[in-house]
């Protein structure tokens, strides 16, 4: 069986500790899109860790763990990774990554660095992780492919030759730096073959045949619905597919196979990088917020900066869940708001003087302001707690309330950042 784990939002819904939480009784772990430009924050009994790359069940020595063919993979920063869990004592991960993976290239990182740094203030907010110009070129047709490795060394030359020479026309005239060296180019690739090279397999073949022998499969999406290129917020998205039907493309399974679609709603709001953001909140009332949130604040796992915050917002939310194709909602992160007397929710948009509940696109999305209602807090900690009456009132109401707006049951609630802070509801 084949479950997605997936987020409703902006991304840094919490779908690392879901993953983590669910890999329990899985076997195994895909990652199938984006790179190591987000983040997944977990904790467990051997820290605190940041992952980028390697999916979230990379902590148990039953499972085994996929970089799939939809992945920007960033070779030393997946071993960087793999060493900094072993390091802490994690045993080594059973680790497979597609023949079929794209490499992030070095200059990918420079370009993204370099476009960023033209564009100045309408800059992107990119991480600077050569995910834009990966996805790019990736589509262009200049991409190199893990299996490109294990061909005529020749071959792979005169393709960096090729690529170079695009490459070289905009760094040159547009960027005003040194061209690329193509021979350290290919012997970067050598050294990436090397370290590769004990993990690469097909790994939809593998997976097709663990879908056989009925092992439990679980996809990991990196970022939100909000940040899908195509259903999202259009410019100011990522550059991969992050939503559940593109893990079945970015790992090589049958679509049909997606029993169960886990989508992660966070009980508040928080967005990176530039964009439309509704129900965001500023001054000393998101700066409190920002404080509590997460475990230890919302500050990215990958750059450190503060993340932007606001209230739940029940129409980005709803449509979030929609176009996931959600089964199943973890609502996540909802002891962070016990300090609150009282608790805004946004329940609608107005446009134009018209109130909506649909999400619209970017050009009206910039125009609409929040339709705020008051919920009561509950004043308290709700850490701890394991069945779902056992919530105060207020709690169980703020819930039931997000869940009729939302139109997707919450199955799951988070109140904690642990494996084990998890509360389960029936349908
Ligand atoms: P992801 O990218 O979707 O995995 O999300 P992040 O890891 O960026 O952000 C989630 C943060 O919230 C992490 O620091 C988690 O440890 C933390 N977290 C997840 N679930 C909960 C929860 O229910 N309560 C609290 N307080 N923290 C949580």
């Amino acid at each position: 069986m084949v479950k997605a784990i997936v987020g409703a939002n902006w991304g840094d819904e919490g779908k690392g500790k879901i993953t983590d939480m669910l890999a329990q009784d899985a076997d195994i772990i895909i990652r199938f899109q984006g790179g190591a430009n987000a983040g997944h924050t977990i904790v467990n009994k051997y820290g605190k860790f940041a992952l980028h790359t390697l999916p979230s069940g990379v902590f148990y020595d039953h499972t085994t763990s996929i970089i799939g063919n939809g992945v920007a993979l960033n070779v030393p920063k997946l071993f960087e990774e793999v060493r900094s869990i072993t390091d802490k004592g994690v045993p080594m991960p059973k680790l497979l990554v597609s023949d079929r993976a794209q490499m992030v290239m070095p200059y990918h990182i420079d370009f993204d660095k370099f476009e960023e740094e033209r564009l100045g203030k309408n800059s992107f907010g990119s991480t600077k992780s050569g995910i834009a110009p990966f996805y790019s070129d990736k589509y262009s047709k200049i991409g190199f492919q893990v299996s490109e490795l294990y061909g005529d060394p020749e071959d792979l030359k005169a393709k960096i030759s090729r690529v170079a020479e695009i490459k070289n026309a905009m760094l040159v005239n547009l960027y005003h730096k040194p061209a690329l060296d193509e021979t350290e180019l290919f012997n970067t690739l050598m050294e990436y073959k090397k370290m590769l090279d004990p993990y690469v397999c097909d790994t939809s073949a593998y997976l097709w045949k663990a879908i056989q022998d009925g092992k439990t499969i679980l996809l990991e999406g990196q970022l939100g619905s909000l940040k899908d290129p195509d259903h999202g917020i259009y410019p100011m998205v990522t550059s991969s597919s992050t939503l559940a039907a593109y893990g079945a493309i970015g790992a090589g399974i049958p679509p049909y196979e997606i029993k169960q679609i886990v989508t992660v709603c966070k009980a508040y709001s928080s967005a990176v990088g530039a964009g439309a953001f509704v129900s965001e909140i500023f001054g000393d009332e998101a700066d409190e917020l920002r404080r509590r949130g997460g475990d230890g604040g919302e500050y990215g796992a990958t750059t450190g900066r503060p993340r932007r915050m606001g209230w739940f917002d029940c129409v980005a939310s709803k449509y979030g869940c929609r176009i996931q194709g959600t089964t199943d909602v973890a609502f996540t992160v909802l002891d962070v708001l016990g300090y609150l007397d009282e608790i805004p929710v946004c329940v609608g948009y107005e446009i134009d003087g018209k109130v909506t509940t649909d999400f619209p696109t970017t050009v009206k999305l910039e125009k609409a302001k929040p339709v705020l209602k008051t919920l009561p807090g509950w004043k308290c900690d709700i850490r701890g707690i394991k069945r779902y009456e056992e919530l105060p009132e207020n709690c169980r109401k703020y819930i039931e309330f997000i869940e009729e707006q939302i139109g997707f049951p919450i199955t799951l609630i988070s109140n904690g950042p642990g494996r084990d802070d998890i509360i389960y509801r029936k349908k």
